[in-house]
């Protein structure tokens, strides 16, 4: 039999991993164009930082953690998401003196699901995380920048973003309670899923996928009718602030994220194009989580994005950048492979991307360039050897001319916008 890859995880690789690379490198960029810098933490930690970061009651807490014993007889558990490494990070290297903090991340993360199109076991998410930051201002500054990141990979035409608060504890606890009231008269009604979280986390049924819970939720109360001034005040600020940048979104009153440490701004960018795993890029604002973790009282705010479902999404969508068209390299008779090994040198030590294939006669070598696109071919045989010179195929054209190695290098210069 052979061997298989686990469940859930998949090789990324081709036009995959182009387009994998493509979503990774924008957002990279695009933080680095906000003042975030990169951070990488460690893929397992104590199984400790993501029960208390995560929160016990939360799906991935309670049901999709890789979870191990190492030799030693420690709990580690494989990351399943960003946040909770960046801020047990930022608690234990000190940042909290030097707040504001904005950190960003890109890596694999790890959730025991059902796998299907855009939901792996094995998953990669980009994220963004500003810690010690009270204000509106901060919160819309996320959103817009990854308004401008779903902008740069050509998406904001197929994603909507969703906007909901979950307002501060006040508001939430009132809310809260509300819930229970109501969903507490439909209680056999509810997936049992819903039951349970009806005693430990009820906001959390808004969340639920199933059928029937969904018929319920639609009546249920609205936490936009529980804020606090202060918490309608805020979440006036941010959708102001949206307005002001232009950026499009609608008010979700059932919007609650999955994880127990939300407060205020919660949103998801979702798409039509996807199927059922249509969210995009999701978070909100922390403010519980540092002291959760045990830090100081730092307000954070940030989201995750999730890099499989996006580079789906621009590969379908056509949305990637060409394929780099590299130049082929072919020797004409044994004679010429160690002296065209050394052109090719050269070449690449300019910039260019060469191929040159290992076997073959001339015909064969040929075909070769054809097959993987090469905008041009490069030929030498011993009689253009001793003139040191070298014929330059357009591949596209046909025209060939011939070069003396000593032009070689800038007349190749019409063939860089292939690479
Ligand atoms: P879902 O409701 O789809 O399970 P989630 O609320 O668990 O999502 P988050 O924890 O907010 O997701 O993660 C942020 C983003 O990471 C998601 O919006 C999604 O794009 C991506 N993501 C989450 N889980 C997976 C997965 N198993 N496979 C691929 N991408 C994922
Ligand atoms: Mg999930």
């Amino acid at each position: 039999m052979t061997i298989q890859p686990a469940r859930g995880t998949r090789d990324i690789y081709g036009r995959d991993l182009d387009a994998f690379l493509f979503v990774e490198q924008t957002a990279r960029e695009m933080a680095k164009k906000y003042g975030f810098s990169g951070i990488q933490t460690p893929i397992f930690e104590s199984t400790e930082v993501f029960c208390r970061g995560v929160g016990e009651t939360s799906d991935i807490v309670s049901k999709e953690m890789y979870t191990f014993n190492d030799r030693g007889g420690e709990s580690f558990t494989l990351r399943p998401e960003g946040t909770a490494g960046v801020v047990r990070s930022f608690i234990s290297e000190g940042m909290e003196q030097n707040v504001p903090v904005k950190l960003f991340y890109a890596g694999p993360m790890f959730r025991y699901e059902r796998p299907q199109k855009g939901r792996y076991r094995q998953l990669h998410q980009f994220g963004v995380e500003v810690l010690g930051a009270a204000s509106a201002q901060a919160d819309i500054d996320i959103l817009c920048l990854a308004w401008d990141l779903l902008g740069a990979l050509g998406l904001q035409k197929y994603v909507r973003l969703e906007l909901n608060t979950l307002g501060d504890v006040e508001s939430r606890d009132a809310y809260r309670t509300a819930l229970v009231d109501y969903f507490s008269q439909f209680k056999d009604q509810l997936s049992e899923d819903s039951q349970i979280r009806l005693e430990k986390n009820p906001l959390r049924i808004l969340d639920s996928k199933d059928e029937n819970d969904k018929k319920l939720i639609e009546n249920a109360p609205k936490m936009t009718d529980y804020l606090t001034p202060e918490a309608k005040q805020f979440f006036d600020e941010v959708q102001a602030g949206l307005n002001a940048l232009e950026i499009p979104f609608v008010v979700n009153p059932k919007l609650v994220r999955g994880l127990d440490y939300y407060r205020h701004t919660v949103f998801e960018f979702i798409t039509d194009n996807l199927g059922a795993q249509g969210t995009v890029l999701a978070g909100g604002r922390y403010d519980g989580l540092v002291q959760q973790l045990g830090g100081s009282a730092q307000p954070g705010i940030g989201f995750g994005a999730g890099i499989d479902r996006l580079s789906i999404l621009v590969q379908e969508l056509g949305l990637i950048p060409n394929e780099a068209r590299a130049i082929a390299l072919i020797p004409v008779g044994n004679e010429c492979i160690l002296p065209m090994m050394k052109i090719a040198h050269s070449l690449r030590k300019s910039g260019y991307i060469v191929e040159m294939a290992y076997s073959g006669n001339m015909s064969k070598r040929m075909k070769k360039a054809n097959k993987i696109n090469a905008c041009c071919a490069i030929m030498m045989g011993t009689d253009e050897m001793e003139k040191g010179v070298v014929t330059v195929r357009n591949l596209d054209s046909g025209d060939q001319v011939e070069v003396s190695l000593l032009d070689l290098d800038q007349s190749l210069n019409e063939y860089r916008k292939f690479q």
